[in-house]
């Protein structure tokens, strides 16, 4: 039985075992990624000689050192890469590790398992060409290629004008940066924003480096549809002002902010609530990362804050542990908890400045596909609500329309399928309910989930 486990290798997984093994703790760390860093700081895939200092920018040293800290740590931890954690039963993990599955019991469960890509659908987001904003800056980061030539960014994120600028240094062009967000909502949360300056300047100058190339930016933007049959050759939105435009690209990065992998955290016994502010079902923790009797959670998988939060995240998080074990707090915890206090305020108001869309996805047209594992429209699942004893709670609604019951588990529609739910039959978004998580949270392979060896 390993004494504790983490997983996930981003930075609040690495931080958290550093800190556990400097007060000797045996750490097991797991993750699916080939190598460590998580997704910020994700490594080029090996045999790529790809400048990611360049590519990095201002997060290059913190990049580089993180990796560093790792390489020093590797030596001292059970450290196994490519394995999925797919589900929990108490205290026994059922992984999955090059097409082989094995159990691990546990003492105590650190979950790092940081977030992914929140989509909010619009007319053709399936057409091949659009991609989510995450899954473009994997395939720069991963990969070092471009989803385009000529790129679209949209949705309501921070991360939109950062991945623009990322592929204008690689050589893509940058057709739009299109945001869904008026700018006055960016002006209400600019009081909250001053809580990480630094942070609110590198996003200015990502803004103003694009507009200074000439690249259009629009607030206030509605998406209407993807011209191009079988390529991606236009998006066509709806300005603040009501006109039409339409910008010529080969590709989309579609973006709304992240969302925490709960999934395991759910099957390991945390409690989740609907926060209003993300409009996300969060889970709930004490302010050291306790989430159940043996149950910690860190980093953007217990609330989105970006790579710093994470850290510190995962050094308050492992300090728990170490106080349950009967360990002395480390020096500098206060700090380090102030300071994820103020980065998780920092991240609510940018939450407000880059707001989910809640009207427009009400709004969409019934042919728009929803859930794209099982090809649901939304006029599907109004039909459903609309019959008499008609659902209107996720879950029926998942078990009547097959919305949310395909490969991703709803982790891709789910908070879009919350939003049409709560809209037809006029409830809080708490009271639209949850799509539960059930194993696998991942897609694997029936002969997988045989006997565990
Ligand atoms: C696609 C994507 C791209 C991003 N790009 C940037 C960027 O360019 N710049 C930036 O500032 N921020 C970026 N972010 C945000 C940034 O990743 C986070 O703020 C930061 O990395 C959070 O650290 P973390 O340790 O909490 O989680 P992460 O760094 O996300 O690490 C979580 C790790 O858990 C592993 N994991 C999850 N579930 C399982 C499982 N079931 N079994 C095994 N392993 C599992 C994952 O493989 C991952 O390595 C990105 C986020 C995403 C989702």
């Amino acid at each position: 039985m390993a004494e504790v486990v983490i997983i996930g290798a981003g930075p609040a997984g690495i931080a958290a075992a550093e800190l556990l093994t400097a007060h000797g703790r045996q750490v097991t760390l797991i993750d699916e990624g080939a190598q460590a860093g998580g997704q910020g700081y994700r490594r080029p895939a090996s045999g790529l000689d790809l400048d990611m200092a360049g590519l990095m920018g201002s997060e290059a040293r913190k990049y580089a050192r993180l990796h560093a800290r790792f390489a020093a740590l590797r030596p001292r931890i059970d450290y196994r890469p490519g394995t999925l954690a797919w589900a929990i039963d108490g205290k026994t993990l059922h992984l999955l590790s090059e097409g082989v599955a094995t159990t691990l019991g546990f003492e105590r469960l650190l979950l790092a398992t940081g977030a992914m890509d929140r989509v909010a659908p619009f007319p053709g987001w399936t057409k091949p060409g659009v991609f989510t904003l995450g899954g473009a800056q994997v395939a720069l980061k991963d990969q070092g290629c471009l989803i385009g030539r000529r790129v679209a960014f949209l949705g309501s994120s921070p991360l939109l004008a950062l991945a623009a600028q990322q592929y204008r240094k690689l050589g893509g062009e940058v057709a739009v940066i299109a945001d869904t967000t008026p700018f006055a909502g960016k002006l209400a949360a600019l009081p909250g924003l001053l809580r990480a300056p630094r942070t609110l300047l590198r996003g200015a100058f990502y803004l103003g480096g694009a507009l200074l190339a000439g690249v259009p930016l629009r607030h206030g933007a509605t998406p209407l549809a993807v011209e191009g049959d079988g390529q991606v050759q236009a998006l066509l939105l709806r300005d603040r002002n009501g006109r039409e435009q339409r910008f010529a690209c080969d590709a989309i990065a579609l973006g709304y902010g992240l969302k925490p992998e709960t999934q395991l955290a759910e099957l390991a016994g945390a409690r989740l609530a609907f926060d209003e502010t993300y409009r996300l079902w969060l889970p709930q923790a004490d302010a050291e990362g306790r989430a159940a009797p043996g149950l910690y959670l860190a980093g953007d998988g217990l609330a989105i804050g970006g790579a710093d939060a994470a850290e510190d995240s995962g050094v308050v998080a492992a300090s728990a542990v170490l106080a349950d074990l009967g360990g002395a707090a480390p020096p500098g915890l206060v700090a380090r908890r102030r300071r994820l206090q103020r980065l998780r305020r920092f991240q609510r108001s940018l939450a407000q400045a880059f707001a989910w869309p809640v009207a427009q996805i009400r709004a969409l047209p019934d042919e728009v596909v929803l859930c794209r594992c099982e090809n649901i429209g939304i006029g599907a699942v109004r039909e459903a609500m609309a019959r008499e004893l008609g659902p209107a709670e996720l879950n029926r609604v998942k078990a009547i329309t097959r919305c949310g019951m395909g490969r991703c588990q709803g982790r891709v529609c789910g908070p879009a399928l919350l939003e049409i739910v709560a809209g037809v039959a006029e409830l809080s978004g708490a009271a639209a309910g949850r799509l539960r998580a059930q194993a696998p949270v991942k897609p694997l392979a029936l002969s997988a989930a045989g006997e565990p060896r």
